[in-house]
């Protein structure tokens, strides 16, 4: 048996994300361990090593921006569409510590692609569109950027810093060689008097509290952030530990979830007009639907 596999059963495991506040700094985060859940959505799906390491980055995004939704119900969908490149949609969302995504592409351009492509390599010209849910209130906030720089996670930190205002920090490692999978990652944000009500006061990238954390979150290593013998709360540690106080919260545990069920295709297919519905049935009277995000095809009584 081995270490990360012993690592992955007692709370110090995968399929966590720990929140975090440095509160004089006005700073919090959030740190996220993918394990077993990434292991599982890869597992729907036949996808080469590079696209696996693109959505095994998403889904540790989305878990990391899910984690910052406090009511139930409230759901993160992060989508990245391009025009004409090798990657042509990728969806993940996040709701209630469930996590799911899938990525569509054309096998033939991706395997043309050299070694950590960038953005534009992946995805031509494309966006990224970040949309928070909320249920409380039945609010949407959406945001749109380019799929520009380096990765995902900067493009997740362009959202913030334009959409939101709110200057962030987002590392992600992969560490997708050997049998097993895993990503983790780390999200920093400052927010000065952000009390409920309260309006957000001089927020900004040459904030000195800002400076001064940014600095201590972007010393991690992209060792540190899956290395399974260092607990989040001792990378926590590591990073802060000058800090006056550090305060930390685990959060409810990670699950790969879906909601193809009969009864949600039923909703959807009963908006369809009924001679649209009599086209989509099999010899058996039945409507074949194929779920994206799990590769399961669904038979729906007509
Ligand atoms: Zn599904």
């Amino acid at each position: 048996m081995t270490e990360d596999y012993l690592l992955r059963d007692n709370e110090t495991g995968f399929d966590r994300v720990l929140a975090f506040s440095v509160p004089a700094r006005h700073a919090r985060g959030r740190v996220v361990r993918l394990g077993p859940v990434l292991e599982t959505v890869l597992s729907a799906h036949d996808y080469p090593p590079l696209i696996k390491h693109l959505l095994a980055e998403a889904l540790a995004l989305t878990a990391l921006m899910g984690a910052l939704l406090k009511e139930e119900g409230s759901q993160l969908t992060i989508q990245a569409q391009s025009e004409g490149g090798p990657v042509d949609l990728l969806v993940c969302d996040y709701r209630d510590g469930e996590v799911r995504g899938y990525v569509r592409h054309d096998d033939v351009a991706v395997a043309a692609l050299g070694e950590n492509p960038g953005l534009e390599a992946l995805f031509g010209k494309g966006y990224l569109a970040i949309t928070f849910d909320l249920a409380a209130t039945d609010e949407r906030y959406q945001g749109v950027v380019p799929l520009e720089g380096a990765s995902l996670a900067q493009a997740c930190e362009n959202y913030f810093a334009q959409s939101e205002q709110i200057p962030s920090l987002i590392r992600i490692s992969v560490r997708s060689s050997g049998p097993r999978c895993m990503a983790g990652g780390l999200l920093l944000q400052h927010l000065p008097d952000s009390e409920e009500g309260k309006e957000r006061l001089h927020a900004g990238d040459d904030h000195p509290d800002w400076e001064h954390v940014s600095i201590l979150a972007g010393s991690v290593t992209h060792g540190e952030l899956v290395d399974p013998t260092l607990t989040m709360e001792e990378l926590v540690w590591r990073l802060f530990h000058e800090e006056k106080e550090v305060r930390v919260e685990p959060l409810k545990p990670l699950q790969r979830g879906c909601r193809c069920t009969v009864e949600h295709y039923q909703s959807i297919l009963s908006r369809f007009p009924e001679d649209q519905r009599v086209e989509m049935r099999d010899d058996d009277g039945m409507i074949p639907v194929d779920c994206a995000f799990c590769s399961k095809i669904l038979r729906i009584p007509a």
